[in-house]
């Protein structure tokens, strides 16, 4: 059997897979199993920052390898605290859990802010809003907190207590605080399962305003936008929010698992010895590379990564076959005339990488892809569209 019989006999079919083997890379450029390089502008969904194989992160990772791989929560560890220390120092909050992956941060989001509502309002304050076309995972309460329906049918009962509300709609908003006792506002800046979308500065303002007169958390899922790819540190910067807790993972990790979710003084001692937990989550290795992530996340990325998107924007605005251009920094989506799947199948035939997110095709890449792949990907992804 080949590889993709083999893959396609034994593992779960949880994901419509691309007929790609990848058996390397360098960078921006993925190897495939046909001897072909293809140009990444998905970096393993927005979480290979800087590349494949990238030379610092992976000395960075090795470096803790070779002291020990693993440590109980039980007792300490310099790449753990260190982190989290640099984490606190760059967003102005005060503590973080560590988890493995994007929902289980959330999870944790979601136990603080139900902890936290219970404790100063009554238990009946259990409420937390969401966005309708969010997306916040694959767990039942994360799922539950994702705001499209399409994601709950098969998974009933899912947990109660999750609201939605229609991005630009203020008043509805409003009207969900109002009339239910709630806990927190969960969203995302750019709503990126949903279509790669911007809330928008007015929706933005909106959700302050709206968590300051009900004293609800503000609660911002980065776990794809987070990281540099806003072109801010973490997107909320963008719109000048404010959250209570930050949940991040995909990039923080560089291509190991870890999520965080980051509290801000009013939550940060919600958390105590017993109230959660998790074997792995804030592995010293996966922490050691998040470190050296972190670190390389400065003025000088950042600027390259708005330079980038302005680039990808300038070029996709207007070209033949290509409807409309969305997003912001290096998490950008289009639409064009073909369906996104078949869209994405043609790019892959003429050697880009792309996802999709609904009708969109979705860029993704490494935040320092170089100028000239990244022209060249653009190049192709406009002939595709324009075939
Ligand atoms: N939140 C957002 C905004 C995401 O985009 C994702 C994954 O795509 C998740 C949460 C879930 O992250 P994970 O797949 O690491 O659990």
């Amino acid at each position: 059997m080949d590889i993709f019989e083999r893959d396609r006999r034994y593992v779960a079919h949880t994901y419509r897979r691309f007929p790609l083997e990848v058996v390397g890379g360098k960078g921006s450029l993925v190897h495939g199993g046909d001897g072909r390089e293809y140009i990444d502008m998905g970096s393993g969904i927005a979480v290979n920052i800087f590349g494949l194989g990238d030379v610092e992160w992976k000395a960075a990772v090795t470096r803790q390898l070779d002291r020990f791989q693993h440590c109980s929560n039980l007792y300490y560890a310099a790449p753990v605290a260190d982190l989290a220390r640099m984490l606190c120092e760059r967003t102005g909050m005060e503590r973080v859990f560590f988890a493995n992956s994007g929902a289980e941060a959330n999870e944790c989001a979601i136990k603080v802010a139900r902890k936290w509502a219970a404790e100063k309002k009554g238990a009946e304050y259990c409420n937390i809003i969401t966005l309708k076309k969010s997306f916040h995972g694959r767990t039942l309460a994360t799922l539950a907190a994702t705001g499209q329906d399409v994601f709950h049918a098969d998974y009933q009962p899912l947990p109660a207590g999750f609201l939605y509300a229609e991005v630009g709609d203020e008043a509805g908003l409003e009207a969900l605080a109002r009339e239910h006792p709630c806990a927190a506002i969960l969203f995302e800046c750019v709503q990126g399962e949903g279509g790669v979308m911007p809330v928008g500065q007015s929706w933005a303002d909106a959700m302050r305003r709206v968590a300051e007169q009900y004293d609800l958390l503000l609660m911002a899922d980065e776990v794809q936008l987070g990281n540099g790819r806003s072109g801010q540190l973490y997107g909320y910067m963008t719109y000048g929010l404010r959250p209570d807790v930050v949940t991040t993972a995909k990039g923080l990790g560089g291509g190991l698992p870890l999520g965080a979710a980051i509290l801000g003084k009013r939550v940060a001692d919600v958390l105590q010895p017993g109230s959660h937990g998790s074997t792995f989550g804030g592995n010293p290795v996966c922490c050691a590379g998040a470190i050296n992530i972190l670190e390389r996340i400065d003025e000088d990325l950042l600027r390259g990564v708005r330079e980038r998107s302005d680039d990808i924007v300038r070029a996709l605005t207007g070209a033949k076959g290509i409807k409309n251009v969305s997003g912001m920094g290096l998490m950008l989506g289009f639409e064009t005339e073909k369906p996104a799947r078949d869209f994405a199948e043609l790019a892959l035939s003429k050697g880009v990488l792309v996802t999709t997110a609904k009708e969109k095709i979705r860029l993704l890449p490494a935040l320092n892809i170089p100028m000239d792949l990244l022209k060249n990907a653009v190049r192709i992804l406009k002939d595709c569209a324009a075939e």
